[in-house]
C-alpha cells in the first residue's frame, strides 16, 4: 500500500513537470534544422545555450539597434518570435518554415564564414554595411541578407495590423499626406522593384525625415552604395520565395496582406531609437 501511494506520489510529480516544461515551449517553437546539429548534440557556436542545454531564446522582438554595433562575428541567429503558422493566412507555415530556416539561416551561416578570420569579423554589421563598396560580394549579399530579415521577421506580427500612433503617425502624414497614401506609395516601391529586392521605410539621421525606397537583392538603406542612405524602420521582403508557394507570381496580392501583419508598435520603437543628427 505505502508502495502504491509513493508511485501515485511520483507520477503526480512527474506529470506536474511535464505540464511545466510544456507552458515553457508554448511560446517559442524549436527550430528544427538539418543542416545545424541540436545543441545537446553538438553546441553550434552561433546558438548559445543554458544550464540544461537548451537553446537560449533570444526574440528578435528584443533586438535593439545597439545590439548591432557589437562585433559581427558575435552575433546570434535569433528566434522567431512566433511559430511558423501564427502569420496564417497572409502568410502561409510552410513559406515561413522554409524562409526563416533556410534562407534566412543560410544567410547567417555564409555570412560567418565570409567574416571568418577577415578584419570585418570584428567590426560591427553597420560599419560593414557602411564600408560595403570595399567588402567581398558574399559578406555584401549575406550580411545584408541576415540583418534584413532579422528586421523583417520582427517587423511582422500574428497580431499586427492597423496604424501606427504617435510621433511616427504624425510624421507619416506629414511626408506622404496620410496612412492611406503612404501605403500606396510603399505598395508602388515593392511593385516595381524589378526582380529580387526589398522595399523600405527609413529616417534619414541628417534631418529625421521619413523616406521609402527600395533596394535590389540583399541590399539595404544603411549599405555606402545606397542611392539614398537611412536608418530602416520598416521591411518588406519582395523576393519571390517570400511568398511564391501562396501567390505564385501575385507580388501584389501578398504586398496588400503585408499591412494585416504588420507591427507598429515594433516600427515605432525603432522609429524612436533613431538618433537624429540636427
Ligand atoms: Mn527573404
Amino acid at each position: 500500500m505505502k508502495h502504491r501511494i509513493l508511485i501515485i506520489f511520483l507520477v503526480a510529480i512527474a506529470a506536474s513537470f511535464s505540464n511545466f516544461s510544456n507552458a515553457q515551449d508554448v511560446k517559442v517553437k524549436p527550430v528544427k534544422s538539418k543542416t545545424t546539429p541540436k545543441p545537446a548534440d553538438k553546441p553550434a557556436s552561433d546558438l548559445k545555450t543554458d544550464v540544461q542545454g537548451k537553446p537560449q531564446i533570444v526574440p528578435v522582438t528584443d533586438l535593439k539597434i545597439s545590439t548591432w554595433s557589437a562585433p559581427a562575428g558575435e552575433l546570434t541567429f535569433p528566434e522567431l518570435p512566433y511559430k511558423y503558422d501564427q502569420l496564417e493566412p497572409v502568410i502561409d507555415q510552410l513559406t515561413v518554415e522554409i524562409h526563416y530556416d533556410r534562407h534566412h539561416r543560410a544567410y547567417y551561416d555564409n555570412f560567418k564564414k565570409a567574416i571568418a578570420k577577415s578584419e570585418f569579423e570584428s567590426m560591427s554589421i553597420l560599419d560593414i554595411f557602411t564600408k560595403i563598396a570595399s567588402a567581398p560580394v558574399a559578406i555584401r549579399n549575406n550580411g545584408g541578407g541576415f540583418y534584413n530579415h532579422v528586421l523583417y521577421w520582427e517587423n511582422l506580427s500574428a497580431k499586427g495590423g492597423g496604424e501606427p500612433t504617435g510621433e511616427l503617425a504624425d510624421l507619416i502624414k506629414k511626408h506622404f499626406g496620410g496612412f492611406n497614401e503612404f501605403v500606396e506609395k510603399f505598395n508602388d516601391a515593392a511593385k516595381s522593384r524589378f526582380g529580387s529586392g526589398w522595399a523600405w521605410l527609413s529616417v534619414d539621421p541628417s534631418n529625421g525625415e521619413l523616406f521609402i525606397s527600395s533596394t535590389a537583392n540583399q541590399d539595404n538603406p544603411l549599405m555606402g552604395t545606397s542611392e539614398r542612405k537611412g536608418i530602416p524602420i520598416l521591411a518588406l521582403d519582395v523576393w519571390e520565395h517570400a511568398y511564391y508557394l501562396k501567390y505564385q507570381n501575385k507580388r501584389a496580392d501578398y504586398i496588400s496582406g503585408f499591412w494585416k501583419i504588420v507591427n507598429w508598435p515594433v516600427v515605432e520603437k525603432r522609429f524612436k531609437q533613431v538618433k537624429i543628427n540636427k
